[in-house]
């Protein structure tokens, strides 16, 4: 999630797309960021930032348990994910929000996205301004 984050970050300074998709055991997702909507980072609370990144990084430790995805569900995301660059790049309305697939129950559905004015990624300079300026008041 911290690369996701980093990246989120990149597009945002630069002003360009982002399609971002992750796979879980026989779930996976994809958004797609265009620059001015809700970015990958709106939804996560400043002050749950590093507690959130800890619980979704899956780099970390190995998960007991969990299910290895089957390399078709890793091949639907990223064809997915191909499909929205295409839209982007003919001009076609693209994914508004967080789609999200069950491949197990074969259930999909789309999480609506607000854009978060107070977004540690893409919220205003004021409002990034003010972030730091409370991490440097607790860090003393
Ligand atoms: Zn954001």
């Amino acid at each position: 999630m911290p690369t996701r984050v980093w990246l989120a970050s990149f597009a945002v300074r630069h002003g360009i797309p982002l399609i971002d998709g992750g796979i879980k055991e026989f779930t996976g997702r994809v958004q797609t960021y265009l620059p001015g909507k809700a970015c990958i980072a709106c939804n996560i609370p400043l002050d749950r930032y590093a507690e959130i990144m800890e619980l979704r990084n899956p780099c970390e430790g190995v998960e007991f348990g969990a299910q290895a995805s089957f390399t078709t569900i890793s091949s639907i995301i990223a064809g997915v994910q191909a499909n929205e660059a295409m839209k982007i790049i003919a001009g076609l309305p693209t994914l508004e929000g967080v789609l999200l697939m069950d491949f197990l129950n074969n259930k999909y559905s789309k999480m609506d996205l607000e854009r978060n004015p107070l977004c540690f990624v893409c919220g205003s300079e004021d409002t990034k301004s003010v972030s730091v300026d409370k991490s440097e008041e607790n860090s003393e």
